[in-house]
């Protein structure tokens, strides 16, 4: 069914009645909230310098806290942080891949990502799958 002009016109002001009644019940917060979301940007411009971000969540990284660092250089938080199973997956598909991302990956040849992930599969079929929580392959 085609609808109208007429249609339209009704649905859009049923539309903008409701965000009327929804401003009007925003507006006893709307200072608090200012003033939360200010009191917030304050303390994120101000962080200590060695404070990361999570890609996935975008929550500060203290030094410290739980992280996991992707080899192409993202960066997530413990809860954000991938399973080895993740990964294994992952890497599986980039050793298949015919497009060359070991460069991006931080590789420096297909061949190194291809034992990556044989690496990592092996890990998993020994010690059991698990949330990554430290540099994984960095070392
Ligand atoms: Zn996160």
């Amino acid at each position: 069914m085609a609808y109208t002009r007429e249609d339209w016109e009704a649905a859009k002001a049923d539309l903008m009645s409701i965000e009327k009644e929804r401003l009007a019940l925003l507006e006893p917060t709307s200072k608090a909230y200012a003033a939360a979301c200010h009191r917030l940007d304050e303390i994120e411009d101000d962080l200590p310098e060695s404070t990361g971000r999570c890609e996935g969540c975008d929550k500060p990284i203290f030094e410290g806290d739980p992280h996991y660092n992707y080899a192409d250089g993202v960066t997530t938080c413990g809860n954000c942080a991938p399973m080895l199973s993740e990964l294994v997956d992952q890497y599986k598909q980039y050793s298949r891949s015919a497009v060359a991302v070991y460069e991006e990956l931080g590789f420096e040849t297909s061949e190194e990502v291809i034992k990556a992930a044989e690496s990592l599969e092996l890990d998993l079929q020994e010690n059991g799958d698990r949330r990554l929580l430290a540099s994984y392959l960095e070392d």
